[in-house]
């Protein structure tokens, strides 16, 4: 007998991954394939980070520290935050998991861009909870058009910032504009799985509005300046009585102990986020450059990824792509039908991938 499952669930899709390169290599027989699909670090994990794993590694037959002690006090040090404001998750992913479950039930609803990161919609859903979609405004969130869909029964908002495919930031100013706006009892998710790769670090950031009357949770993850993503840890930051609830349906130790040694090691190494920092600026601005010769069009982007218009099938384009070893994302599922996303890679990687889209679309 099969169990009942709530139509809600059965609406959904499963996530879709950007391709691993395994997968390639496997179905194609290639060698030396390049991903620039999931936004990773190309400079590898943090060297520090992989220390501390080894050093942690004699310890695998304990079970990890569930409440997080150590990297919280680190998280709370760097960024002058309260302990109690942060909650660690196996991933972001889980603290959008965690805020759903805790906050979200059948029949509220959840506003979101769209085009935006597709697990915000799985988790909404799972809860039962109905999104509302809002589409972006010249790719980028379109925050008067967020609050005209509010209603009474708006229970969370999801923005990223930078926005993930397409790289927009928000203003201080207009962010400020629309959470004045907001009933305070709608809970505000500020993404910012992105953001230390921002060229303009004096622009928005989480870490202003711990204090704020509206609910407001910051995310943050270790999987893309760190470096960590193979690992699965990032983390929110929320007022306490947030934080509390939060901490009532994580799982007893969601976040393994490896991820938490390499995390607080990362935190510390700020010569790898520093070298990262810069390979991307210098990467994005080599990549604008480039397609400008080739007479490419693509949005600028302030994350590690961007958009580029081939100006024809993005589907056939990522095909011809694969073909050649190397993996980016088409974004015809998000509604662009005409555009790719694609990360910063080493310089070698960005060549390569420069080389086949000329060859392709000429
Ligand atoms: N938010 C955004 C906008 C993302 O792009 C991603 C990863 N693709 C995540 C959250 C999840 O990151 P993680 O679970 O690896 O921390």
């Amino acid at each position: 007998m099969k169990p009942s499952v709530p139509d809600y669930i059965l609406s959904l899709k499963p996530y879709v991954p950007g391709k691993p390169i395994e997968e390639l290599e496997r179905e194609y027989g290639l060698v030396n394939v390049v991903k620039l699909a999931s936004n990773e670090n190309p400079l590898g994990p943090s060297p520090m980070a992989v220390r501390a794993i080894q050093r942690a590694v004699g310890h695998l037959n304990r079970y990890p520290d569930g409440g997080c002690y150590e990297l919280i006090q680190c998280i709370a040090k760097k960024f002058s935050v309260s302990a109690e404001s942060i909650v660690i998750g196996n991933g972001s992913d889980d603290i959008i998991a965690m805020l759903a479950t805790a906050l979200l039930r059948p029949g509220d609803e959840v506003i979101l861009a769209k085009p935006s990161f597709l697990f915000y919609e799985i988790a909404a859903v799972s809860a039962g909870a109905k999104p509302v979609w809002v589409p972006l405004k010249s790719f980028a969130a379109d925050l008067e058009g967020m609050l005209k869909k509010m209603s009474s029964r708006t229970r969370m908002v999801f923005l990223t910032h930078p926005h993930n495919p397409t790289g927009a930031v928000l203003s201080k100013v207009e962010f400020d504009n629309f959470i004045s706006a907001m009933p305070p009892e709608v809970v505000i998710v500020l993404d910012e799985a992105y953001i230390e790769f921002v060229r303009n670090p004096q622009g928005l950031s989480c870490l202003g509005y711990m204090d704020s009357e509206n609910m407001i949770v910051g995310m943050r993850t270790f999987s893309k300046a760190y470096g960590l993503a193979g690992l699965r840890i990032g983390y929110g930051l929320m007022a306490p009585f947030l934080a509390d609830i939060l901490n009532r349906v994580r799982q007893p130790f969601n976040v393994n102990a490896l991820a938490q040694a390499a995390a607080i090691a990362a935190l510390a190494d700020e010569d790898f986020l520093k070298k990262t920092i810069e390979l991307i600026h210098r990467e994005l601005d080599f990549m604008y450059a480039s397609l400008d010769r080739l007479g490419i069009d693509y949005l600028r982007s302030e994350a590690n990824f961007f958009l580029i218009d081939v100006g024809c099938s993005a589907d056939e384009v990522f095909n011809e792509l694969l073909k050649q070893g190397i993996i980016v994302r088409s974004m015809s599922s998000y509604g662009y039908k005409s555009f790719i996303r694609v990360n910063i890679g080493i310089r070698e990687e960005n060549v390569r991938f420069l080389n086949a889209l000329g060859s392709i679309i000429r």
